[in-house]
């Protein structure tokens, strides 16, 4: 789960990283009034889950109250690279003497924690790697293992931080650590961590977080009830919001099969199926959702997956693919009537079933007599027949 920079600097006070005083706002009036009441000039910035919003033309500065108006009135209705802003932060401007980049995240090669840094901070890493690979220092911070603040000077004199900056860039990401780690992220990066300042005053010169991106582990969700504050109303799907609440692990694609199978690999080539037959067929019909019941699903669970699949008004058929191993195929036989029952309506649904008690699912499918179902041998007849029953539903509606 990806976070708002607003969001993002939320987790980064509680560690107290320093950074400028900035307030979040959703219109021109609201920008204004948070212009006024932190001073000129102030950085008025996109809130968008996408990085180089500032070459974009996202992050701009103001120096009254008009151009404040007049900026955010331009940010506001902006789309940047497909994402539609979402807000703007108006931000305290800082004199920038230099910037740094810095980050944390999973290395899932080496199995532990990447601690990425640069004296040459500001744009996007990937460009800085391309442009200056040596000044980019890759540094470990054992999964096991711990990290302290002598640990963190000897990184930050590894990095390369000036003299002057190393003491405090080695506190900064010991709390870097400590936010990555309380909060199960899997990236926490400040790009630009900058020295700001007066150039002629020693004494006015530190590092401040001008930037930050987070990322949060989904997984760990259920172990961090404060998250339900950065539900995004903006990219919220109401068909993956239900499918969260029950548990399930569902996608929308947004085409006509309704596709449920067991296990991610085996739902991932129904996609596949399903997409070539209907290009096959010489229709647009696609795959309208990826739903994984996972092992071991319970009629219940079943009964859910159709509930979700099948209330998708742009589903025309539904193809379930089930190979049962810790699942057995008669209780998915047994939640696909329940389901049908409960639900209603006329969609078909065509099935395959292999492995665990796949004659018993088979059987019960079959002496149910609904013309709806249909029982296919292998996936490619099963999503062959999908992508056909789809492609007529849609040409019996045009007609
Ligand atoms: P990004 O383009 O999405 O990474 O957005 P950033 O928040 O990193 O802003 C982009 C650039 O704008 C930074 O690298 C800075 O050069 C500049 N910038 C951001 N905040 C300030 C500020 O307070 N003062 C000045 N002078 N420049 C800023
Ligand atoms: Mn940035």
């Amino acid at each position: 789960m990806d976070l708002y920079e607003y969001q993002a600097r939320e987790l980064l006070a509680e560690q107290d990283i320093p950074a400028p005083q900035a307030i979040y706002a959703q219109n021109s009036h609201e920008v204004a009034e948070a212009a006024d009441r932190l001073g000129y000039p102030c950085v008025i910035k996109a809130q968008v889950k996408i990085g180089h919003r500032g070459q974009a033309g996202g992050v701009k500065i103001a120096h009254n109250r008009d151009e404040a108006i007049l900026i955010s009135e331009s940010i506001l209705p902006m789309t940047i690279h497909g994402h539609k802003v979402n807000g703007v932060l108006v931000a305290e401007a800082k004199n920038i003497l230099h910037e740094y980049y810095v980050s944390i995240s999973v290395d899932r090669t080496s199995r532990d924690f990447d601690v990425l840094a640069t004296a040459n901070g500001g744009t996007e890493v990937e460009e800085i790697a391309k442009e200056h690979p040596e000044s980019v220092k890759r540094l470990h911070i054992n999964a096991l293992g711990d990290f302290d603040m002598e640990a963190a000077r000897q990184m930050a004199d590894q990095i390369g931080f000036y003299h002057a900056d190393a003491e405090q860039a080695a506190s900064i990401l010991l709390k870097m650590w400590k936010c990555f780690k309380d909060n199960d992220a899997t990236l926490v990066e400040i790009n630009p961590l900058a020295k700001i300042g007066d150039p002629d005053d020693e004494a006015s010169k530190s590092l401040c977080a001008l930037d930050a991106k987070i990322s949060l582990d989904g997984n760990a969700a259920f172990r961090h009830d404060g998250w339900k504050r950065f539900d995004d109303p903006m990219q919220s799907d109401d068909f993956e919001r239900r499918a969260a609440e029950h548990g399930l692990h569902y996608v929308h694609l947004h085409g006509q099969v309704g596709v449920i199978g067991n296990g991610a690999g085996l739902v991932m080539s129904s996609l596949d199926a399903v997409w070539g037959a209907g290009k096959d067929q010489g229709t647009d019909v696609k795959p309208a959702n990826f739903l994984d019941i996972g092992g071991g699903a319970s009629a219940e669970v079943m009964r859910d997956s159709l509930s979700i699949v099948l209330s998708d008004p742009q589903v025309e058929s539904v193809f379930i693919n089930v190979y049962g191993g810790i699942t057995s195929c008669e209780q998915v036989a047994k939640g696909i009537l329940e389901a049908i029952d409960e639900l209603g309506g006329s969609k078909p649904l065509v099935v395959r079933f292999d492995g665990n008690a796949a004659a018993q699912g088979l059987k019960i499918l079959a002496d149910a007599h609904n013309p709806n179902l249909h029982v296919e041998d292998t996936m490619e007849q099963a999503a062959w027949q999908a992508a056909k029953l789809a492609a007529a539903a849609l040409t019996a509606k045009e007609a």
